[in-house]
């Protein structure tokens, strides 16, 4: 294999030799990248299976359909987004004309995590693709057979020098980490993502953290319990729970808690069967250690249901914990399980206090009709992104921006601001020799005076 050294200068080369630039270039990678995707999709099926037990209707939905759609998205309007983007001049600067480039960056390094090991690792580089970059992509060590589909599309679509997936975990990361790269995207955890970001601070390498947190889900008095329960069901419990904006926590109103948890377990028996945990359609958790850890959160409540689990599988049944305290263990970390801690409030000043007396959440999400509710969380809470009235959707989407704010993450991506975080716009000015306005320099005698009248 090749040292990582090496396999940066080459992709240096790459770039400055301008093969990655034209839009054709571009585009035909993109569209190379699509038609991969569908001569391996069963592969990556089989993979995602190998990996997380993700069913077939769960993998093409959040792994593979959502990426074949981004692209898409992204080959419709790229000619017009690298197109140079004229803007206006002020009356200071009469004559000249000023426009903004879009070029790429250059050489970029993608860190991804093992939960959505085909999706988090490819939506990225499409981005990157899209502006015009070589990549590196580094994906988690969790997840080796979706690595090694992922290694086999890679090299069957791009030359030597415009991507290569470097395999490895930790070690390899501090490895690449060192590289004189110009722009990491980081997709992971928050302890993790500090440490990019320290890395990347000793070179100056501007940064994306796709971070987690522990994002609650909110449940008015006034919502529709029979969907509520439904919405939230499928968003904590796709992929077992290992879901960076599934909800992590949910906060009930007192006044329906007993109807909602009893709709939620019908919901959970009308989804998994009743036993859940022995289901094969059912995610599993991604190792043992991930599995021990989720294990030992069992004990800081009561179980409403669930609870079980099949350690030879990894797999735990959807649980929904009654009587959790503050300060019990599942409620310091993300849980990334299929663990759900409940709790009760009764205003919704009460809500607001209890979510922002933790770091700004990367989701948040809130089930209600009552208009004044909404605006009063909405206004009242930083979080990344969220929906009203659903869960997990407003990431599915290419015309919300995706990413979080505080501890859960810097930067955005999906659509445009894929194509954005990848493209540093060079501003430039470009001044008349038809005629040379004197007011600015210092042999001006009126000079100071239109200086004062302009610049106010
Ligand atoms: P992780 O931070 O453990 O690992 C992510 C990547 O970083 C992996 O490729 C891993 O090999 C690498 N890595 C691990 N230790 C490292 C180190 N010391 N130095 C450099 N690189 C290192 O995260 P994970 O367990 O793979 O994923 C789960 C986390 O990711 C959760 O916190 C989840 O919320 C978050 N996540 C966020 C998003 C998002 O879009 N915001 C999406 C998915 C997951």
């Amino acid at each position: 294999m090749n040292s990582i050294p090496s396999i940066i200068s080459r992709h240096q080369e790459f770039f400055t030799a301008g093969h990655t630039r034209s839009i054709k270039a571009r585009l035909d990678a993109l569209r190379n990248v699509k038609q991969a995707i569908k001569t391996y999709e069963a592969d990556v099926l089989s993979a995602l299976y190998q990996d997380l037990h993700k069913s077939e209707h769960e993998a093409y939905m959040t792994e593979i359909g959502i990426v074949l759609k981004e692209i898409s998205f992204v080959m419709k309007r790229l000619r017009k987004w690298a197109k140079p983007k004229k803007v206006k001049t002020p009356l200071t600067h009469i004559g000249s004309q000023s426009v903004m480039i879009p070029e790429p960056y250059g050489t970029v390094l993608v860190i991804a995590p093992w939960n959505y090991p085909f999706q988090l690792a490819l939506s990225p580089l499409i981005g990157a693709i899209a502006a015009g970059n070589t990549v590196i992509v580094k994906p988690s060590e969790y997840t080796p057979a979706v690595s090694a589909v992922l290694s086999s599309i890679i090299r069957d679509v791009f030359p030597s020098g415009y991507v290569t997936l470097v395999e490895g975990g930790p070690d390899t990361s501090t490895a690449l980490l060192k590289q004189p790269f110009d722009y990491i995207f980081f997709t992971g955890s928050v302890s993790v993502g500090k440490i990019v970001m320290e890395a990347a601070a000793k070179q100056l390498i501007p940064v994306t953290l796709e971070l987690g947190g522990k994002s609650p889900c909110i449940v008015h008095k006034d919502a529709d319990i029979k969907l509520a329960a439904k919405r939230i069901v499928f968003g904590k419990f796709t992929n077992a729970g290992q879901t960076c904006i599934a909800p992590d926590y949910l906060v009930v109103h007192e006044e329906i808690k007993s109807e909602f948890v009893k709709e939620m377990k019908h919901i959970i028996g009308e989804f998994f069967g009743h036993q859940p945990e022995l289901n094969p359609a059912y995610g599993k958790i991604v190792s043992e250690r991930h599995f021990q850890r989720l294990i030992g959160f069992l004990n800081d409540g009561i179980p409403l249901t669930g609870g079980k689990a099949d350690h030879k599988h990894h797999k735990i049944a959807p649980t929904i914990l009654d009587q959790v305290k503050d300060e019990a263990p599942v409620m310091q970390e993300e849980i990334f399980g299929p663990i759900f801690p409940l709790f009760t409030y009764r205003s919704t000043d009460e809500v607001i206090a209890m979510v922002n007396a933790r770091p700004k959440p990367l989701a948040l999400y809130l089930f209600t009709n009552h208009k004044t509710a909404e605006q009063h969380i909405l206004e009242n809470i930083s979080f990344g992104g969220g929906c009203i009235n659903d869960t997990l959707m407003h990431a599915a989407t290419p015309y919300l921006p995706f990413g979080g704010v505080g501890e859960s993450g810097i930067g955005r991506y999906h659509g445009f601001d894929s194509f954005n975080t990848f493209t540093h716009k060079k501003s430039i000015l470009k001044q008349t020799n038809r005629f040379d306005l004197a007011f600015r320099y210092p042999s001006s005698k009126i000079g100071l005076r239109l200086i004062r009248k302009l610049l106010k």
